[in-house]
């Protein structure tokens, strides 16, 4: 415990009231969605903040960092908390630093760059870039919820992952300011390949205070969705459509039954037994995508507009790792994997998994691009936990089968998948933050440098 640590955060910020202490809002600040693990549930219930403070200011946020270096108090930063790993559960107490008032769009650029404060949510900015003709270029399922800090902090990629890959590809992020944890905080700015240093260290090494994200021009979406036989009929036509470059489409997903049972709120889109085909795609090409599902074998079950985050239904709610959701919801003893399928050899990979573990491994898979332009079959599997072991031996039966996994089920950055092989986050947690405050525990390569007096 630290002494005085609410009192002195109060003499940092304009409004004490914006320092929190009350157990139970430290507690909700203090957790994510961290319980879709069934590992990670056990190990981080009982991880609570010692105190929270939600600063309005590039100056607030140094004024709590140098606070926190000169008393020696962990710091974890904190968006929305929808990141399912416990990236923002401070595993050694401290201080929550909470970024959702610093909540600004700054302005959308001529050439659809956007400047934006870290606690801007992502519903909100497409919303407003859509009024401008402009559209994010990839969002995670919890688009209206989370934040863009917390996405380039902990997230990866999403509903337009298809045609823009990941956040890390195509120079989305194109820069960001970054409190640094040292002596006396800097604000440092990192542009082109310097943010890879910072993206996806899950607030380890810098604080993100500032945001340029590149959008792409907007365009008038349809929704669509196809029930098929057979899973692999449904795969087939969901990766004809995916890998195409004639195909303007944000989400190309496949389901194979009974995941679509578990969508109980669009029931109606969803045939008994069937698989399901989930695609946005162009409105001037909706008509030929459902002569191309319906010569492929489909019915389609569903084709209307996108209007933005609050078109009913919102498909994109269905997707991605909200399949998961609507899974436990169902069966809590589901869980989940992150995989990457061969495009090649796809199909012998899901023959394989299926003669292994049968129905205890479902198929869901999300098409999107990788950093060399590659289609690939990504996939959310959702998986029937039992015990630990078993889980981590489908892990490794899935690596040996030539299935990449990023484990979700570890706490810690570096069987995470994002982790870089050439240590830049790592060196830059060095550089950055070299007394270890920033979210300790979550990089396990970063040891302290033995103080030298
Ligand atoms: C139902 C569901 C569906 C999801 N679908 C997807 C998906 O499709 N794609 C995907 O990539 N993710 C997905 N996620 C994970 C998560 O929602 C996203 O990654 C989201 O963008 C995280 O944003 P957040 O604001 O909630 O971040 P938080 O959970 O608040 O933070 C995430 C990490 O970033 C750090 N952080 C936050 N803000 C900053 C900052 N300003 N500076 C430095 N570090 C910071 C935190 O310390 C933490 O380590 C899903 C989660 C759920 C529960």
């Amino acid at each position: 415990m630290h002494d005085g640590l609410a009192a002195g955060l109060s003499e940092l910020i304009a409004d004490p009231t914006r320092v929190l202490t009350a157990p139970a809002v430290l507690d909700r600040l203090s957790h994510d969605f961290y319980w879709y693990s069934p590992i990670l549930r056990a190990r981080l219930a009982s991880k609570v903040a010692e105190a929270a403070v939600q600063p309005v200011s590039v100056d607030e946020v140094s004024a709590v960092l140098r606070y926190a270096g000169q008393h020696e108090v962990p710091v974890t930063v904190r968006g929305a908390g929808t990141g399912n790993y416990g990236q923002c559960v401070p595993l050694e107490g401290g201080i929550v630093l909470d970024l959702s008032l610093m909540d600004k769009l700054e302005e959308i650029t001529p050439d659809g760059v956007a400047v934006c404060q870290p606690g801007l949510r992502l519903g909100t900015l497409e919303t407003e870039a859509r009024k401008q003709g402009w559209e994010l270029r990839m969002y995670p399922s919890t688009l209206v919820k989370a934040s863009l800090g917390g996405f380039l902090a902990g997230g990866s990629g999403g509903i337009g992952s298809v045609a823009h890959g990941g956040l890390r590809d195509f120079d989305t992020v194109r820069a960001f300011e970054v409190v640094t944890m040292e002596e006396e905080p800097r604000v440092v700015v990192h542009e082109g390949a310097a943010v890879h240093e910072i993206l996806h260290a899950w607030g380890t090494n810098g604080v993100l205070t500032r945001i340029w994200f590149a959008l792409t021009p907007a365009v008038k979406w349809t929704q669509m969705t196809a029930a098929f036989d057979r899973y692999e009929q449904a795969f087939r036509f969901t990766e004809s459509i995916a890998v195409d470059a004639a195909w303007t489409k944000r989400l190309a997903t496949v389901f194979e039954w009974p995941i679509p049972s578990f969508f109980t709120p669009v029931k109606h889109l969803v045939r008994k037994g069937k698989a399901l085909s989930l695609i946005m795609i162009a409105e001037s090409q909706a008509e030929a995508l459902r002569v191309a599902a319906e010569t492929a074998g489909g019915e389609v079950t569903f084709s209307g507009a996108y209007d933005g985050p609050r078109t009913q239904p919102l498909l994109s709610d269905y997707t991605w790792n909200h399949t998961t959701l609507w899974a436990m919801k169902t069966d809590p003893a589901y869980t989940y994997l992150q995989c990457g399928f061969s495009p090649t050899e796809c199909e012998e990979q899901f023959r394989l998994l299926r003669e292994r573990y049968g129905y205890d491994f479902l198929f869901h898979i999300e098409f999107m691009k990788n950093g060399d332009g590659v289609v690939i079959p990504g996939a959310i599997p959702i998986v029937r936990f039992t015990t630990e072991e078993r889980l981590n031996e489908m892990i490794a039966y899935c690596r040996a089968i030539g299935v990449t996994v990023a484990n979700p089920h570890v706490n810690y950055l570096e069987d995470g998948g994002r982790f870089r092989a050439d240590n830049i986050q790592l060196r830059a947690k060095q550089k950055y933050d070299p007394r270890g405050l920033l979210n300790p525990g979550k990089m396990m390569s970063f040891h302290k440098e033995p103080v030298t007096q």
